[in-house]
């Protein structure tokens, strides 16, 4: 981090200035100009409150030159993570597809799409049990039933299962859940992460509706820095102006996230239109796009679908699906 102070600062205000980062723990590296000062700060800087500087008298500028994720950070950690779920493996060149209903509605639905998905190349099933709708009367999900179902699923067909979790006191109901999920509302609920990375479990963390790529990699380390690594991120488009979608894929994620952090990055193609029309090109486009992981809505009947049934798949839409991301993922992998 550089801080460029004001010409008018004095020896005094300097000296106080470079003893306040001294006793932060950080090494100051004092370029004395001839109209302006510029201190270099070297070490952990993450922990330094921009806005804050920002409001000294003596400081013109500040620029953070490292970015404040440490444990998600590409540069300190080269190598791809790989999570290994249960045997299913993504990341680091492992490509797996997350496939099922938004809900889990009852044991026959969500026991017919495991099947139909994992026939269709899905390496993991989704349902959703616990539901953050945006109005209270509308379904809410089943619950703990819900969980009971998917592990029920989980037995019948061996796929492990991926489920979201929205408050922290139902964590002993996801012991035998495989992959948990925040959803993209719970991005930035702290608390939940934090409780989240003292767990030995893969998380699926998806991208807040009006957060920055830098958020979720915050986000990320607010799990990492409790000791769980097994974070997976996930774009599902994000808020703009446009109405025709449900929100705006933002496909530049995937190139941009791998350039900034080693863990893998999943797309939800169904979240981020809104329309299952457009669940096939854009999937075709995150697998050419390099991403590690695609996640798919699927329902054996869409339009009685109780969540999200205009942006589901029947389980043939998704088999064609799939069987054409495999084909662009042999065309874009060497
Ligand atoms: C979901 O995956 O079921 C879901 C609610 O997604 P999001 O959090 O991205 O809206
Ligand atoms: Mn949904």
């Amino acid at each position: 981090m550089v801080a460029v102070l004001k010409p008018g600062a004095t020896k005094q205000q300097i000296e106080n200035l470079v003893a306040w980062f001294k006793s932060r723990g950080l090494d100051v590296h004092i370029s004395i100009g001839q109209f302006r000062t510029i201190l270099g700060l070297i070490g952990d800087t993450s922990q330094i409150d921009v806005d804050l500087l920002m409001g000294l008298d003596i400081i013109d500028s500040v620029k953070r030159i490292s970015e404040p994720f440490k444990s998600a950070n590409r540069t300190f950690h080269p190598d791809d993570t790989v999570v290994d779920i249960a045997g299913q493996k993504i990341g680091g060149g492992h490509f797996q597809i997350i496939a099922g209903p938004c809900s889990v509605e009852s044991e026959e639905q969500i026991l017919g799409i495991a099947e139909s998905v994992r026939e269709a190349g899905a390496g993991l099933l989704r349902g959703g049990a616990f539901k953050p709708r945006t109005s209270p009367y509308d379904f809410q999900g089943l619950r703990a039933e819900g969980i009971e179902l998917l592990l029920e699923a989980k037995k019948r067909t061996g796929m492990p299962i991926v489920t979201e979790i929205m408050d922290a006191s139902h964590l002993p109901l996801f012991e035998e859940v495989d992959v948990i999920q925040v959803g993209a509302r719970n991005m930035q609920n702290f608390e939940l992460l934090k409780e989240l990375g003292k767990i030995d479990k893969p998380i699926l963390l998806k991208r807040g509706l009006a957060n920055t790529i830098k958020e979720l990699l915050m986000s990320a380390e607010y799990i990492m820095a409790g000791g769980n690594m097994k974070v997976i991120l996930c774009e599902r488009g994000i808020r703009t102006f446009e109405t025709y979608t449900r929100n705006t894929l933002d496909l530049s994620a995937v190139p941009l996230l791998h350039e900034l952090t080693h863990l893998p990055v999943v797309i939800d193609p169904s979240h981020a239109t809104g329309h299952a029309r457009l669940v096939k090109p854009m999937a075709l486009a995150a697998a050419a796009a390099g991403a590690d992981g695609l996640m798919i809505e699927v329902h054996n009947n869409p339009p009685c679908a109780l969540c999200d049934g205009a942006q589901s798949l029947t389980p043939e839409q998704f088999a064609d699906v799939a069987r054409r991301v495999y084909k662009i993922r042999e065309a874009v992998t060497e």
